[in-house]
This record gives C-alpha cells, sequence and structure tokens, in this order.
C-alpha cells in the first residue's frame, strides 16, 4: 500500500511496530512468534527497514516507487510466504491444543457422568431398599397392630365376661348375706326365749341343791350364749358385707364411745378383777366422722376380748393420741394395751381371717367365735382407719386403731396453713443465735402446736423447756438443733412433697 502511494511513511512505521510487539507474543508453548521466523524471514523484514529508513516521510514520491518496488520484489515475497506458514502453522497448533482441550474436557464430563450415574444408581439402590424396609416395617405394625387389636377385643370380652361373672357373685354373695341373715334372725328368736328361759329356771330352782342340775344349767347357759354371740356376729358380719349397708356417719366422740364399751363390760371385767384405765389429754379432742353403732362395736369386741385373755388382778390400758399419718393427715389413735395371754408371733397375720382363732386361745379353752376380729377390721375399713397388733406370747397384746380425725371448716382452712407455719418455724429454728433459740423454740413449739402438728409442737416445746431447765454447753445444743431441723424437714417433705427449705 506504501509502495502504491495509498499510506504515508508513518503509517507503515506504526504498522511495523505493532508487527513488532505481535512477535514478541509468547504462545502457549512458551515461545514468542518471531522465534519461530526462519531467518530469511528476518532478513526480508531488516532489508525492509532498511529502505523505509531511507525513504521520505509522507508518501512515495511516484519518482521513488520503482527503484524501491525494484528491490523490495524479493522480500515482499519472502514476508508473505512466510507470513502464510506462520498463520498456518499457529492455527494448526491452536486447533490441536483445542482439539486436546476438548478431549480432556470430554474424558473429564465422562468420568463426572459415570460418577453421577453411579450416584444415582447408589441412591435408587438405596431408596429401593428402604422403601422395601419401609414397607416390610408398616406390613409388620400392621400385623402388631391387628393382633393387638384381636387381643385386645379378646381382654374386653374377658373382661365382660368377668364383670358379668363379679356381677352374679355379687348377686350370688347378696343372696347369700340374705340367707345367712334371714336363718340367723330365724335362729336369734328361739335362742333368746331359750337364755331368758334358762334365766327363769335359775330363779325357779334351788341352785346349789344339786351340783349335777347345776353344772348342766351352767353349760346349757354358756353353750346358748356362745351361740348367741355367733349368731348376732354372723349377723352383723353379713349386714357389714351387704351392698344396702349404708353406715350413717356423723360426728362421733371416741372418748364417749370407749367408756361406754367399758361400761357395759365393767360387769365381766369385775368378775375377773380386770381394771380398766384410761389415759388422754383433756385439752385434746377425739372427734371422728363415723357410724356410732359400728364405732362402739370396734370397742366392744376389742376391749371384751382384752378382758377375756387378761389374767386375774391385770389391768388394761386405753390410751388415745392425735397422730398424722404418712400424709400428714391427722388420725385419731386409741390403743387397747393388756397383760394378757399374748399372741403367738406366727398366727399375728391370721388374726382378723373369720373364724381364726389363735392356738393358745383354743388350747386353754377360752371360749369365743373368731368373728370379732373380722367385724373389727371391716368397720376400720369402712371408716377409712387402720388396725394393728403388736404382742407376745404370755406378756400381753396391743391393738391400736387409728381413724381419721374429724376436722370442722375452720381447721381445714388451719390446716391449709400448716406448710407455711412450719416454713416459718424451720427458718427461725435455723436462723437464731444459740443464745435466744430457747425463746424461738418456744414460740415456734406453740404455733406448730396451735395449726395441728401436735407432736411436732411438743417436741419443740419439751426442748424450750430443757433449755430453761438445764445449763447445756454450745455444741450440744447445736446437736440438738441440728437433728430437730431433720425432724421438722421430713414432716415439711410429706406436707408438701418438696424437698427441704
Ligand atoms: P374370739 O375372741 O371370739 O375368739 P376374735 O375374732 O375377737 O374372736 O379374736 C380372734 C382370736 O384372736 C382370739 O380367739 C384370740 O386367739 C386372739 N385374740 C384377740 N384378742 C386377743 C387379746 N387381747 N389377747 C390375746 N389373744 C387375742
Amino acid at each position: 500500500m506504501w509502495l502504491a502511494g495509498l499510506v504515508t511513511k508513518r503509517e507503515v512505521e506504526i504498522s511495523r511496530a505493532i508487527l513488532a510487539q505481535r512477535l514478541n507474543v509468547i504462545d502457549i508453548e512458551n515461545l514468542s512468534m518471531g522465534a519461530r521466523l526462519d531467518p530469511e524471514f528476518i532478513d526480508a523484514l531488516r532489508l525492509s527497514d532498511k529502505l523505509l529508513a531511507m525513504s521520505p516521510d509522507g508518501v512515495l514520491p511516484r519518482t521513488e516507487v520503482a527503484p524501491i518496488k525494484e528491490q523490495a520484489q524479493e522480500f515482499i515475497t519472502t514476508i508473505l510466504g512466510a507470513s502464510r506458514t506462520l498463520v498456518v502453522a499457529y492455527q494448526q497448533e491452536l486447533d490441536a491444543h483445542l482439539v486436546a482441550v476438548a478431549e480432556k474436557r470430554q474424558a473429564e464430563s465422562l468420568r463426572n457422568l459415570a460418577l453421577l450415574i453411579s450416584l444415582m444408581i447408589l441412591t435408587s439402590i438405596f431408596i429401593g431398599w428402604s422403601g422395601i424396609r419401609f414397607v416390610r416395617q408398616v406390613k409388620r405394625t400392621q400385623i402388631y397392630i391387628d393382633s393387638e387389636i384381636v387381643a385386645l377385643e379378646a381382654a374386653r370380652k374377658e373382661l365382660l365376661k368377668m364383670n358379668l361373672t363379679v356381677s352374679s357373685l355379687e348377686e350370688l354373695n347378696d343372696t347369700k348375706n340374705d340367707f345367712i341373715s334371714t336363718v340367723n334372725h330365724e335362729l336369734r328368736t328361739p335362742l333368746t326365749s331359750i337364755i331368758g328361759y334358762i334365766e327363769l329356771l335359775k330363779s325357779e330352782i334351788e341352785l346349789g341343791k344339786d351340783p349335777q342340775i347345776d353344772l348342766i344349767i351352767d353349760v346349757v347357759d354358756k353353750n346358748a350364749l356362745v351361740l348367741l354371740d355367733l349368731v348376732e356376729s354372723i349377723l352383723s358380719l353379713s349386714r357389714l358385707d351387704s351392698k344396702q349397708n349404708k353406715p350413717l356417719f356423723e360426728e362421733v366422740n371416741l372418748i364417749n364411745t370407749v367408756e361406754k364399751a367399758i361400761f357395759v363390760l365393767t360387769p365381766q371385767a369385775d368378775l375377773n378383777h380386770v381394771d380398766i384405765k384410761l389415759a388422754f389429754n383433756q385439752d385434746n379432742d377425739y372427734l371422728v366422722m363415723g357410724d356410732p353403732n359400728q364405732l362402739s362395736q370396734v370397742f366392744l369386741n376389742l376391749i371384751s376380748n382384752a378382758v377375756k385373755f387378761s389374767p386375774e388382778n391385770s389391768e388394761i390400758l386405753i390410751t388415745f393420741s392425735r397422730v398424722l399419718n404418712d400424709q400428714m393427715e391427722n388420725h385419731i389413735s386409741v390403743s387397747i394395751i393388756d397383760n394378757g395371754i399374748g399372741i403367738p408371733e406366727k398366727e399375728i397375720p391370721e388374726l382378723f381371717h373369720r373364724f381364726f382363732r389363735a392356738s393358745n386361745a383354743i388350747n386353754k379353752q377360752i371360749v369365743g367365735t373368731g368373728l370379732g376380729l373380722a367385724i373389727v377390721s371391716k368397720i376400720i375399713e369402712i371408716h377409712k382407719g387402720k388396725i394393728s397388733v403388736s404382742s407376745q406370747e404370755n406378756k400381753g397384746s396391743t391393738f391400736r386403731v387409728e381413724i381419721p380425725a374429724f376436722v370442722s371448716a375452720l381447721d381445714q382452712r388451719i390446716l391449709d396453713k400448716r406448710v407455711e407455719v412450719l416454713e416459718r418455724a424451720i427458718v427461725a429454728i435455723r436462723n437464731a443465735e444459740i443464745s435466744k433459740l430457747k425463746d424461738v423454740y418456744h414460740e415456734m413449739g406453740g404455733a406448730l402446736g396451735i395449726y395441728g402438728l401436735d407432736e411436732l409442737g411438743s417436741q419443740v416445746l419439751e426442748l424450750s423447756r430443757t433449755l430453761a431447765n438445764r445449763k447445756m454447753d454450745e455444741a450440744t445444743v447445736a446437736d440438738q438443733r441440728v437433728s430437730l431441723l431433720e425432724t421438722l424437714n421430713k414432716s415439711y417433705q410429706r406436707l408438701n412433697n418438696k424437698g427441704n427449705i
């Protein structure tokens, strides 16, 4: 183009500079383009550079064209030929490189595809396996549920059957009770008549005249009385067993009940020269909610047993106290303590079974039916109480009855405050200085007593009295306080169902 006068020398120089730059470019094999040129091309370039340098600036004048063209002819052909070869070689190399990259990518893609496929296969296997397991599990669960349903249905039917059996047994029991009750009523009338006539006979004949007759009358009299006792006891039990038995609960003072029983039993006790003593705290009341007749029967039976099984000239002690059960509810406890024949240890668990009589009572031929204690335990059960026995053969027995105490609405409100008062007492006792402990015990003991915690209150008051009357060293007082706090905390836990304060 320069030779044709179409571009200036300056433009050719710029193109030459660009070419030099291009020839310096490093290709993918870390070779410059210039390094690939053969020396012929380099020579041709140098010649062209020389020609250009010698030529005037601007467009080549027409006069200069012919001589330069002549000199340039040869290198133009060389440059063009070399350039073409260079471009082709470069292009081929580039193509090969691109093919290699493409092949590498393809191989990588194939590897990734294989990986993906394997992953998909594995996932499908896992899903399939889990699915099978799940289906199996569902099937197993279904089978289990089905069998449970069958079992439940069977249990329901069984329960229905048992309910029917229970109802028919209850009916049978009621019929039996009715029967026993009727029979015993029928027996009681002629029996009372027999006993009446024996009394009449005793007054009619001259006792002591004929010992044989006296003995016969005595035997008939005793046996008639035993029979009457048996009939009365069976009647009582069947009344207690009967569903129609609805005890009339009212406020009952157990001191009165026991005193009345003693009054009834005094002739028998006097005959045996047995002394009956009562011990209770005048300041307390011993009220319970209960059926007065049934409760009378309890103490008549227990005290008459105590009299019956006591030796002559012995003493029976009946004590009353207010106690707290495990749930810290107030109970009235009555203990009947005798010094009689006692009960063999092994036989104690059987005492409350119907018709059970201990071996020593049978051996000593002491009359009885073995029904009294069964009646007692049934009545106590109806009154939501409990009875316990401790006994030693030939030493004596203690029968202890506990019945829930009667609680008035006002008392109930006071009782509801117990936790609060106990908490206050524990904190006050724990924080008191040793020198002030006596007064704190006094105050808190009183408060505990007022709020229905009688036993704890007395215990605390007792400690206050001891501190007032006796000189004690600080360590002992502190030890006493620790064990008192333990006791108070135990009660607090029972009342509150919570931990210590
Ligand atoms: P019963 O006194 O009519 O035999 P209970 O049911 O009242 O019938 O008493 C059952 C048995 O318990 C008595 O036979 C006797 O062996 C024994 N028992 C009851 N109370 C006492 C007691 N206080 N001392 C010794 N044994 C007693």
